[in-house]
């Protein structure tokens, strides 16, 4: 797992020094000696995460945390804020600003590989994510990030386990206004409750009596369910190389203690909002890829995908030498169904008529709906002959019985015209496609209500 870095440090000696420990643990780094030169250097999505100095001539580091955050093209970039002042309240003004952690002067180095590695691997999911986030957007489908971005993290759930009941109580005290807090002491249990999900983050005290909190912190990293879950841990002064382990384990981030209060509230703030974000966003596509292939009237699969799996089942049916065949639908006179009863009882009829034609094709027919009153059916492992009977087997079942429709004072009756062509040599959906609507446009010329076959 590589990526670039951008250290930013007025002075020449700390980018230095940055620079030659991250470089020796194969990351790629780039520096800048001022925030807006930072910012244009982010601007360009020239690095994956910042190392940020705060205190800089002209704009500092809280200010370039800000104007990052500000815009929605480096809102996510991970910021690392570098201080000389060990004071919790000044790690809350970063976090404040929008800053993921923190480093204080004189670097532990140890501590900065183990960050940057932490945030670098946090950042490498949700870049995946808004990639594929941009497709559905390119496709004009509504956009994933815009309610993402609102996400703030309140309300959030978070599983506590530490068997201290005085720092149970300290930590639930602190995060009760915005978060609901569900303390256990008993690991074993811990873990079962993490994997039950409904949980958005972990804090687990990494000094449990007779328990290597560690191994609960595996648990839940290599869970499939929990991969995702942001997981805190608390740790003792001494426990210093444990917390290192921890972070290469995949945690998150830490709190030492004696535990400052409005540091835990921030640090569980932005570790909730990430995974909020995150949530949201696989949410949003997950919304934008259905919106992007099913018909949102019929729940049917919309053209798009028909056109798309068109090929891939012609070219399955040619690899195993088996027919297909192709059933196109169109409902007679519909206008006027519209016209006479409302378009809303011809939205209903229009459900009713998809529902009705898939109860007589088989499950491994596709039907979509290609727009307005078009249907089309591919039908896999089926000869022309076959799909002339099942074919005639709708167009009877549409013009037997009436459709009744909320709205509408009687019951509604339609006919269909079909038309079918068979997979030829050629093997060219859109030519079997073109041959499927001649002969359906033969089944309207020729009166209606009938089916033609494609004589070729
Ligand atoms: P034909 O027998 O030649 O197919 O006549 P038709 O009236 O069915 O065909 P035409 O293509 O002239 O008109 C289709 C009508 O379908 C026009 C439009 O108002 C209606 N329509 C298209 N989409 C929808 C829809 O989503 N809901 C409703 N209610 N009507 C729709
Ligand atoms: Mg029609
Ligand atoms: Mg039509």
């Amino acid at each position: 797992m590589t990526a670039r870095i951008l250290v930013v440090d007025d002075i020449l000696a700390n980018r230095k020094l940055l620079e030659a420990r991250l470089t020796a643990e194969y990351f790629d780094v780039a520096t800048a000696t001022s925030g807006a030169e930072a910012l244009a250097i982010c601007a360009r999505e020239e690095c994956d995460l910042l190392v940020l100095d705060v205190m800089m001539p002209g704009m500092d580091g809280f200010e370039v945390c800000r104007q990052l955050r500000k815009d929605p093209a480096t809102t996510h970039l991970p910021v690392i804020l570098v201080t000389a002042l060990d004071q919790p309240s000044d790690r809350v003004q970063g976090l404040e600003a929008g800053a993921d952690d923190f480093l204080t002067k004189p670097i532990d180095e140890i501590a900065l590989v183990a960050r940057v590695r932490s945030l670098v691997r946090l950042k490498m999911v949700l870049d995946d994510l808004r990639s594929r986030a941009s497709t559905a957007v390119m496709l004009g489908m509504p956009d994933p990030f815009a309610s993402a971005l609102d996400e703030d993290g309140s309300g959030g759930r978070v599983l506590l386990v530490d068997d201290r009941a005085a720092s149970a109580s300290q930590i639930v005290f602190a995060l009760r206004d915005k978060y609901l807090v569900e303390v256990v002491g008993d690991p074993h249990l811990a873990a079962a409750k993490a994997f039950s999900g409904g949980h958005d983050m972990v804090i687990v005290s990494l000094s449990l009596q007779g328990f290597d909190a560690l191994r609960l912190c595996g648990q839940i990293r290599s869970h499939e369910r929990t991969r995702q879950l942001p997981i805190l841990c608390l740790a003792e002064m001494e426990d210093r190389t444990r917390v290192l382990r921890a972070l290469d384990l995949g945690v998150n981030d830490f709190l030492m203690r004696p535990l400052d209060s409005n540091e835990l509230v921030a640090r569980v703030k932005t570790n909730l909002r990430r995974k909020r974000y995150g949530d949201k966003l696989r949410e949003n596509l997950q919304a934008s890829i259905e919106l992007a292939v099913v018909d949102p009237l019929t729940g049917l699969n919309n053209r798009r995908y028909f056109e798309t799996h068109l090929s891939t089942l012609v070219a399955q049916a040619a690899d195993c030498g088996r027919p297909l065949s192709l059933m196109i639908l169109d409902i007679d006179h519909f206008k006027g169904i519209n016209d006479s009863h409302g378009h809303e009882a011809g939205d209903r009829v229009l459900k009713g008529f998809s529902k009705r034609v898939r109860k007589v094709i088989r499950i491994p027919d596709m039907i979509c709906r290609l727009g307005g009153e078009e249907f089309v059916v591919v039908m896999p492992d089926t000869s022309i002959d076959v799909a002339a009977r099942i074919a005639e087997r709708v167009r009877g079942e549409i013009e037997r019985q009436r459709f009744v429709v909320d709205g509408a004072s009687d019951p509604i009756s339609i006919t269909v015209s079909i038309g079918l062509a068979e997979r030829g040599d050629d093997n060219l959906p859109d030519g079997l496609f073109r041959r499927a609507d001649r002969a359906l446009y033969r089944s309207k010329t020729s009166g209606r209500n009938r089916v033609s076959a494609d004589a070729a």
